[in-house]
């Protein structure tokens, strides 16, 4: 079988859609106005389909012939960002927009909906289509899962695509293994005691202590981890003290923590907690740390995605390529940790359009000759899986 492009009204549908979703951004579980979108055009193709999570959407498409259930997932929210991409079809909600391409996840997932349906005397297996909120935060995924959306038809594996401003339009990008980090934020405190800014041997600094504790942090990426993998410790926000002649008596930071391996991501907190507490001993004030479990990794089933990565090169067109992983997060991981998952990157790059700005960049643009590749891929996703012709154990 050849994968091929989509005709041309599903691309011009395709188009239409994104367009429609990206002039009317809605942030994370406020998306009622693309659920609505989304469960309208279901509805006209005669999907089958229901809420869930709130925001969500879960269609379910059933092939006529025996296969595998395969799910296919795009998420839906924007980001809480000004639009400053020049395009005529910009958002048309002041702080909204649509900078990550969830946009064109969304219409993308329509568009193979669309052709799968179509299909369907043919198809082999069902096809789960996860319409998913809030992926920016707090997080759809998980609540989607609780409520059932792998479990009626019961899905075996799970894919999704995600729009790469490193990747040009025409290319996707497969890579096993682990593809995104691990996100957990932390709050540190250092408690010191306060005094006056001429007198500091009556006082316990914080600031000189918070200082230690930030450069001691470097050593957890540049001393304690394996230089062959990958792990980000950043303090993102420090703030504290009163004036120029007032020692501080406290100071507040933030920060991510960051890792692939979940044996690495694991060993973090206790890493943090050991230098700050070594370091708040040294400086005779105390520390205390709040870590808030994020998402974790996303790690790509390695025989799906090595088999899929085969299968696109010798039955599509396009360029197949294995990017970098990143230390971007994304909350698809929950659906891979249950079942065989790939994340596959969808290039969107163009310099001639100015399609070259990574995601959550206020001038953030697709190459939408990009969406009929997605739609494409989708398909085959759940073809090639659904028939058996790519293996996932
Ligand atoms: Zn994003
Ligand atoms: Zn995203």
């Amino acid at each position: 079988m050849t994968v091929i492009l989509p005709p041309d009204e599903v691309r011009e549908r395709v188009v239409e859609i994104r367009r429609t979703i990206h002039r009317h951004p809605e942030l994370g579980f406020e998306e009622q106005q693309t659920q609505a979108l989304v469960e309208r055009e279901l509805g006209a193709l005669g999907v089958e389909h229901r809420r869930i999570a709130n925001t969500g959407v879960v269609g379910v498409i059933r092939g006529a012939q025996p296969g595998h259930v395969v799910a296919l997932r795009a998420d839906m929210d924007a980001l809480p960002i000004t639009e400053k991409s020049g395009e005529p079809f910009s958002s048309e909600v002041p702080g909204k927009m649509h900078a990550c391409g969830h946009d064109a996840h969304t219409a993308m997932l329509l568009g193979a909906a669309r052709i799968l349906q179509s299909m369907r005397a043919e198809l082999h297996g069902s096809v789960v289509l996860l319409f998913q909120p809030a992926e920016e935060g707090p997080g759809g995924a998980e609540p989607m899962i609780a409520q059932g959306a792998l479990d009626d038809p019961k899905v075996e594996a799970v894919a999704m695509l995600h729009v790469d401003h490193r990747l040009h339009a025409g290319t996707i990008g497969v890579t096993p293994g682990p593809v995104n980090a691990s996100a957990d934020e932390f709050y540190l405190t250092v408690h010191g005691r306060g005094g006056h800014g001429a007198y500091p041997h009556t006082a316990a600094d914080a600031i000189p202590a918070a200082c230690a504790m930030v450069t001691a942090l470097q050593t957890i990426a540049s001393r304690e981890t394996d230089p062959l993998k990958s792990v980000v410790v950043t303090v993102g926000t420090m703030s504290g003290g009163y004036r120029n002649n007032v020692i501080a008596d406290e100071v507040k930071m933030t920060g991510t923590l960051r890792a692939h391996d979940p044996e690495i991501r694991n060993a973090l907190e206790s890493r943090v907690r050991r230098i700050v507490d070594g370091v708040a001993a040294a400086y005779n004030v105390k520390a205390t740390l709040e870590v808030n479990y994020g998402y974790p990794p996303v790690v790509n089933n390695v025989p799906l995605a090595e088999n899929f990565s085969r299968y696109m090169k010798t039955h599509s067109q396009l360029h197949v390529e294995r990017p970098m992983p990143t230390m971007g997060a994304e909350d698809f991981a929950y659906f891979a940790q249950r079942v065989p998952g790939v994340h596959i990157r969808l290039g969107i790059r163009n310099e001639q359009t100015g399609a070259v700005h990574s995601g959550h960049s206020p001038e953030f643009r697709i190459d939408e000759a990009a969406l009929p590749v997605g739609v494409q891929t989708l398909v085959a996703f759940a073809t090639s899986v659904g028939s058996g012709a790519v293996a996932f154990k």
